[in-house]
């Protein structure tokens, strides 16, 4: 058994029952307008949240402000908490916005030539934010540090010169949805703004809040909980291991105009401990593919491959974004004809209303469109790390090696310079939240993470280490391709799929700097240049086999982690055998 470690918490929403909506929505509104009043005052000493003497936002800014609208001081707190969380991931990203304001140059802006508009230059972004490379470990936030450098670039095609402070690109940060935090309360039993009530036997809690009358006034009595709300199955798992924390109030609103409010239910349980790293046996690497979205392979300490390669091939997933993709752009053509349709008549005009109206529809429909494809990005990035994780855990490795987000490769497959930078954002963007999303379950699942270069990784052989052609197809005449879904190596005739090539030589790289780490303490990350040991031997047929090949709907491990359900299906195939393919449906 692992011992008991750190602490994580995680939040389940839980929409609050009808009869209560009307009320929710009252206060949070109200609580908005306070939060928003408090940021506003507040922005200008953005600086001074950089810092933190405590954990609780409420008490830096309870120090530095009273309430604009006082109706109750728990309330307030629970108010402050949330304008000082705005403002200290703007204090942060402020931070960062530091890094990026000396490499801010002309050259990031292409001028306007003829009949093309001034516009961004892809490359110098992209040399810039190589530059800050050596500052970020796994590049995890170089998609941060990108949006800064957008956002400054558009600063700069508005107004003709980059911004001199954040605070001059940066809008001040108002909410537009409404959100309490119950953690500036003092807890379900005592509190004075919410009450709430666990019953673990009856698999439900009994919830209560404070909220102001149709007049706006607030009530200084206090009701025992009366809303009982039903927990769900992983909340109540969560629950016998882990201790609830304050829950937060939210609202949802729809692109359509609907508005709900749900309660986030937050539980801290305990992580299990990580294993040292000298006693990891078996390192799990895994590749962006050519063709799929991740291939992952694992091999032990010696370099011997231990499984054959699985593929997690999102052929249908790409479908479905590009089909919203396109049907984005038709609509965004739409509205344009019908501005133009608009704009043939004077402001004022009756004639105005009809194209008007349209509109209001068009870009809500376009909203929709955009949510839904962002939803299935992070889906798709929730999948693939589960089942990364997955995979270590059945092949019993405690390392997971992948390629650095930095390289961020630019190879697409559309054919217009917009097509491909199209392509590298969005990837840029599964990649980001693939990181994110695997960090942090690794975290909770107890596995290792280690980031390698990715320099190298697929044109070199992994059975002899030298470089090697990659070719259209596995036939002996086919021509070579650099960017070709097949590796064939002519000093030892190793020969194998691209992309399982690749996550041998991530896995051998992450075993390189396992091995480093534990035998010299050196931190540096091994290049497929400098890394010792190549895979010379296959014996992975009984590890295969342990993969069970019929996993049960919807629930990847015995319900610990769980497949979003809003993917349908995903394929999992492995080149060596049709026996280990694997159909996972959500
Ligand atoms: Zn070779």
């Amino acid at each position: 058994m692992r011992a008991k470690r750190a602490t994580q918490s995680l939040s389940y929403p839980i929409r609050l029952a009808d009869e209560v909506q009307e009320d929710a929505l009252r206060l949070l509104d109200a609580s908005r307008e306070v939060i928003n009043a408090t940021v506003v005052a507040l922005w200008d000493r953005l600086d001074e949240f950089g810092e933190r003497e405590t954990k609780y936002a409420y008490k830096q800014v309870t120090a530095m402000i009273g309430s604009s609208d006082p109706h109750g001081d728990r309330q307030w707190r629970c108010e402050a908490e949330q304008a000082g969380r705005i403002l200290r991931g703007q204090a942060e990203r402020k931070k960062q916005f530091a890094l990026i304001l000396p490499l801010l140059e002309q050259g990031m802006i292409l001028p306007k030539i003829e009949k093309k508009p001034a516009r961004k230059n892809r490359k110098a972004i992209k040399a810039a934010l190589a530059c800050l490379r050596e500052e970020y470990s796994d590049g995890g936030s170089t998609v941060e540090l990108q949006s800064l450098i957008e956002q400054a670039c558009n600063f700069y095609l508005t107004h003709g010169c980059f911004p001199d402070t954040y605070e001059a690109m940066q809008a001040i940060p108002v909410l537009k949805v409404g959100i309490l935090p119950y953690a500036g309360d003092d807890g379900g039993e005592k509190g004075q703004a919410y009450r709430l009530r666990i019953d673990l036997e009856g698999q439900c809690c009994y919830f209560a809040f404070r909220v102001p009358d149709q007049t706006g006034s607030w009530p200084a009595s206090w009701t025992e909980p009366q809303l009982r709300l039903l927990l769900p199955p992983p909340v109540v798992e969560h629950l016998t291991q882990g201790a609830v924390l304050a829950p937060t109030l939210r609202e949802i609103a729809e692109p359509d105009g609907t508005r709900y409010a749900v309660l986030d239910f937050i539980i801290e349980f305990p992580v299990p401990e990580l294993p040292e790293r000298g006693q990891v046996q078996r390192v799990l690497g895994w590749d962006w593919g050519v063709r799929t979205l991740v291939t992952a392979t694992v091999v032990d300490l010696s370099g011997n491959r231990l499984a054959p390669p699985l593929f997690l091939d999102t052929g249908g997933f790409d479908g479905r974004q590009a089909h919203t993709r396109g049907q984005i752009d038709r609509l965004k053509k739409k509205v344009a004809k019908l501005e133009a349709r608009r704009d043939q008549f004077p402001v004022g005009d009756p004639r105005r209303e009809p194209s008007a109206r349209k509109l209001v529809t068009l870009r809500r429909e376009i909203a929709r469109c955009w949510r839904k494809y962002e939803a299935r990005n992070n889906d798709l990035a929730h999948l693939a790390s589960n089942i990364l994780i997955l995979l270590a855990t059945v092949w019993e490795a405690d390392l997971i090696a992948g390629e650095s987000l930095k390289s961020l490769k630019s190879e697409g497959r559309g054919k217009s310079a917009r097509g491909r930078w199209v392509r590298w954002r969005t990837n840029s963007q599964i990649r980001g939240a693939l990181w994110r999303c695997l960090r942090y379950k690794c975290h909770l699942a107890g596995v290792h993470l280690a980031w390698q270069h990715p320099r190298g990784t697929t044109h070199t052989c992994p059975q002899c280490g030298k470089p090697a052609q990659t070719y259209a197809s596995p036939a002996l005449e086919a021509p070579a391709l650099d960017a070709g879904a097949w590796l064939r190596c002519f000093e030892c005739g190793w020969n194998g799929a691209r992309d399982y090539a690749a996550a041998i030589n991530i896995a051998l790289l992450g075993v390189a700097f396992l091995k480093q780490d534990y035998e010299t303490g050196r931190h540096a990350r091994p290049t497929m240049k400098t890394k010792p040991l190549n895979s010379e031997s296959y014996i992975g047929s009984g590890l295969a086999l342990r993969l069970s090949p019929t996993p049960s709907r919807g629930c990847l491990d015995g319900g610990k982690m769980f497949v979003n359900g809003w993917i349908k299906s995903v394929t999992l195939h492995s080149a060596l055998s049709q026996e280990t393919m694997l159909r996972l449906c959500g």
